[in-house]
């Protein structure tokens, strides 16, 4: 069903305050953890004088170690509604289980489906039964079909608000960034499929100074809008402080973001 044969017109997604489509450029930027109400508010307010309209932030955090911290639960999400309707915002983030759909889905405009549940059946087949927006974020180990396969369970469900999200594969050589950004993947899955393709630097590129570079990247190569990683104390954050940006460096990204889309 996303298969541009099909289907030649471009899936244009509308929320409340942002049209996500190939006509568009979109920024998503937020914390990559919410850990903070004070701090969700000024993250909120610093992106989106930028220019973003979703904010994000991790509320189920799907960790590598079960000691990691593990995310504030619907007490994030709560903290994601309020900073995102103060500031005329969406919300992006991430549903982990099928049984937190609903409740997930009472805060967010967008689910997100992580790298790691980008297989994960049941939960694609509860998202594609809301007909909310889905973020489907390709698995660091998997091909450009399987992630196509895996946008079909939503798609059978009758849910086709979906937008797919490259962040960065494994390669034989993770050693200075954390991923592999696949660039190569943004103009084959708009070509392939007529799904808005954001592109994710933050946990391509692991490392700040290279998530700028990596976004540039993204822009000119015809991603239909970024999602970034940031926080105002990445010392501190509780996950991904070595990648997130400032709101100071992400008003930079921003806006040398949106001019390269616009040349292109
Ligand atoms: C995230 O966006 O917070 C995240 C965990 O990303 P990924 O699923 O791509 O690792
Ligand atoms: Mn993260």
């Amino acid at each position: 069903q996303g298969s541009r044969l099909f289907h030649p017109e471009d899936t244009v997604i509308k929320t409340k305050n942002s049209i996500i489509s190939d006509s568009t450029f979109t920024l998503m930027a937020g914390p990559c953890s919410v850990d903070d109400h004070a701090r969700t508010l000024r993250l909120a307010k610093a992106t989106h004088a930028a220019g973003a309209t979703v904010l994000r932030g991790g509320a189920f955090k799907p960790r590598t170690s079960p000691y990691s911290f593990q995310g504030m639960g619907e007490t994030g999400l709560k903290y994601l509604r309020e900073a995102a309707d103060k500031n005329h915002m969406d919300v992006i983030t991430e549903v982990m289980d099928p049984e937190h759909v609903p409740m997930v889905g009472k805060y967010t405009d967008i689910f997100q489906i992580g790298a790691r549940n980008m297989q994960n059946f049941s939960l694609l087949r509860a998202v594609g039964k809301t007909r909310k927006p889905v973020m489907l974020k390709r698995g660091m180990c998997s091909t450009i079909d399987d992630l196509l396969n895996a946008s079909e369970y939503i798609a059978a469900g009758g849910n086709h608000q979906i937008m797919l999200c490259e962040r960065g594969i494994r390669t034989f050589d993770n050693k200075y960034t954390r991923n592999t950004l696949d660039v190569g993947a943004i103009p084959v899955l708009k070509k392939l499929t007529h799904y808005p393709v954001i592109l994710d630097p933050s946990h391509a590129a692991g490392h700040t100074d290279i998530v700028m570079h990596e976004a540039m990247a993204g822009a000119a190569i015809g991603a239909d809008g970024l999602m970034i990683e940031v926080h105002d104390d990445p010392k501190h954050a509780l996950s991904d402080g070595p990648q997130a940006l400032l709101p100071s460096q992400f008003k930079e990204v921003a806006k040398n973001a949106v001019e390269i889309h616009d040349i292109v």
